[in-house]
């Protein structure tokens, strides 16, 4: 994964809006959830209309970074813009989907259809062998060229099974360590408190505050 060191510094003056390089409305909410319990009336935005940006760097980071100078390009020149490359990566499956965790059923972006495919590609892989975490990295853009970069990590297990409504994605088949629930049976709050994107969320707080 990337380092978590700010690329560089900015004492351009903290916005109220925060563009999100993102069409999906399930990170624009745990976002503004984790914006929310951060203070400071920060408001995220889902940048619109959101150009088709390739993902093919291989890397979140790489794939965060090409999101959000998309973005940024279109944006007025006082705007900040945050975007998130994230994913689960499979032990069994020497960290697959990972970078590809969108695709990983076919190019069309299609959530049910990649957690279908997880989950019948686990059906073959032993207890004590489902070991996986969600992962991701957040790139910020200052308007004045500021980067600032954070990396957040969740371990857990598969379940055999998809179980849950919340959330999105693969959700419903994560159990992360510590839990009896997976994610989609968590509120978005307690998941918000663990997950990957929360504790990316963080420390990129922390650096840019
Ligand atoms: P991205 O939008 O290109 O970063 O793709 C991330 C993909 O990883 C999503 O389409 C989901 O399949 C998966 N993903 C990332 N974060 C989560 C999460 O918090 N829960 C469930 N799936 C996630």
């Amino acid at each position: 994964m990337a380092s978590d060191t700010g690329c560089s510094q900015s004492t351009a003056p903290r916005p109220i809006l925060i563009y999100l390089a993102t069409t999906n409305a399930h990170k624009v909410s745990e976002f503004q959830a984790l914006a929310d319990a951060t203070g400071g009336g920060l408001q995220m935005s889902a940048a619109s209309p959101m150009p088709a940006v390739p993902e093919d760097t291989g890397t979140f980071i790489g794939n965060a970074r090409q999101k959000a100078r998309a973005v940024q390009s279109f944006l007025p020149k006082t705007a900040w813009v945050l975007a998130d490359d994230s994913g689960v990566c499979v032990d069994a499956l020497g960290g697959a989907p990972g970078v590809e965790s969108a695709y990983f059923a076919g190019p069309h972006h299609d959530s049910t259809a990649n957690l279908n495919k997880l989950t019948a590609v686990m059906q073959a892989v032993p207890l004590g062998q489902r070991g996986a975490s969600f992962q991701c990295v957040l790139v910020l853009l200052g308007p004045d060229g500021s980067e600032y970069v954070a990396e957040g990590r969740c371990d857990g297990t598969l379940r055999l099974t998809p179980v849950g409504g919340h959330g999105f994605g693969y959700d419903p088949l994560f159990e992360p360590t510590g839990y009896t629930k997976t994610y989609a049976e968590l509120d978005q709050l307690t998941k918000n408190n663990i997950s990957h994107r929360g504790r990316a969320w963080s420390k990129l707080i922390a650096q840019w505050r």
